[in-house]
């Protein structure tokens, strides 16, 4: 039964669609069965997996507003073991749609309920913001991971989302866990970055990963190829630093696995895997190297499975 991540931070910018698409390729790559939800009407998910904006195309809206059900709307997202429930820009009614309906915090939860089973893990790129769109990624999810920044004011709207995230907890979903707070952008040459780093993890403690994403400029260029960085420059800093997350997010469900319980508690965290992936090179990913499949330039509304 998949494992629900959400990837959220209300702040802009930070790194969320760029982690939801490389941690999703780089799971698909470790031969884990993965489907990423793009739950922004920005839609950068969708088109960083290559798919370019095509009004045709059936996205999340209609699955979370018209009841369709969301195989019916799952594309494969050009790669083994990777598939994607595509966005567009009328989600952004969907996030104002839902305030007038039934269950409106727990549509995208009832939604995955079926197709739970297909997949190892599912990954939900979240909007910049704490809007019913975020709020029902959260109510369906298992635990959040929440990419934050190397930069100054870092820590700006992070109290603001775990208060959030309490307030969820104590309401809507009391198991949602914390999978773990990501440095993104992280630039060894600055000694803010270092500073940053510093704090975050004497504050966060265990629940900060390891592993800890650079600022590289194939992560930022991959994107506009429509491709995961792991099909565009496979030996880049930026790459093996997403595989290596990849190794860290298994090596703890593993490890939660083995202790027979689920950990829930934001207090303690449910990163604290510190010898996840240690000792192993990401080089050592278990395939001979990620599989492309179809086109390289979207198109193909194949039905899911
Ligand atoms: P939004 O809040 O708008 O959804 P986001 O949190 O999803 O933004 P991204 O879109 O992933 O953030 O990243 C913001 C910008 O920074 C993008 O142009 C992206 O390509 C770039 N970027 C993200 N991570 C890195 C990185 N590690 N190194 C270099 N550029 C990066
Ligand atoms: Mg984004």
């Amino acid at each position: 039964m998949a494992r629900i991540i959400a990837i959220a931070n209300q702040k802009g910018g930070v790194g969320k669609t760029t982690t939801a698409v490389n941690l999703g390729a780089s799971l698909a790559a470790s031969e884990k069965s993965t489907l990423l939800i793009d739950s922004d009407p920005q839609a950068n998910a969708t088109s960083a997996l290559g798919f370019q904006k095509d009004p045709a195309r059936r996205t999340l809206y209609q699955a979370l507003i018209l009841g369709e059900p969301i195989e019916r709307i799952t594309i494969d997202a050009k790669m083994d073991r990777l598939s994607l429930v595509p966005s567009d820009k009328n989600l952004v009614g969907a996030a104002v749609e839902l305030v007038s309906m039934e269950n409106r915090e727990y549509r995208l939860k009832e939604l995955i309920a079926s197709i739970r089973e297909r997949y190892e893990y599912v990954l939900i790129d979240c909007p910049p913001s704490l809007d019913l769109l975020t709020v029902n990624a959260l109510a369906a999810s298992d635990s959040v991971l929440v990419p934050i920044q190397c930069e100054y004011l870092a820590l700006e709207g992070v109290s603001e989302l775990l208060d959030t995230l309490m307030r969820l907890r104590r309401t809507i979903n009391p198991s949602l866990g914390i999978e773990g707070i990501l440095l993104t952008m992280y630039d060894d040459r600055t000694t803010l970055s270092k500073q940053v780093a510093a704090d975050l993890r004497s504050f966060f403690g265990s629940q900060v990963f390891e592993s800890v994403i650079p600022r590289n400029v194939r992560l930022a260029e991959a994107p506009s190829h429509g491709m995961p960085v792991l099909f565009y420059d496979i030996h880049s800093k930026g790459a093996e630093s997403y595989i290596q997350l990849a190794k860290e997010v298994i090596a703890n469900a593993q490890e939660r696995v083995g202790q027979g319980t689920e950990r829930t508690d934001p207090g303690t965290g449910a990163a604290a895997s510190a010898a996840a992936g240690a000792g192993t090179s990401p080089s050592t990913i278990a395939v001979g190297g990620p599989t492309r499949t179809g086109d390289s330039d979207g198109g193909g509304d194949g039905a899911g499975t």
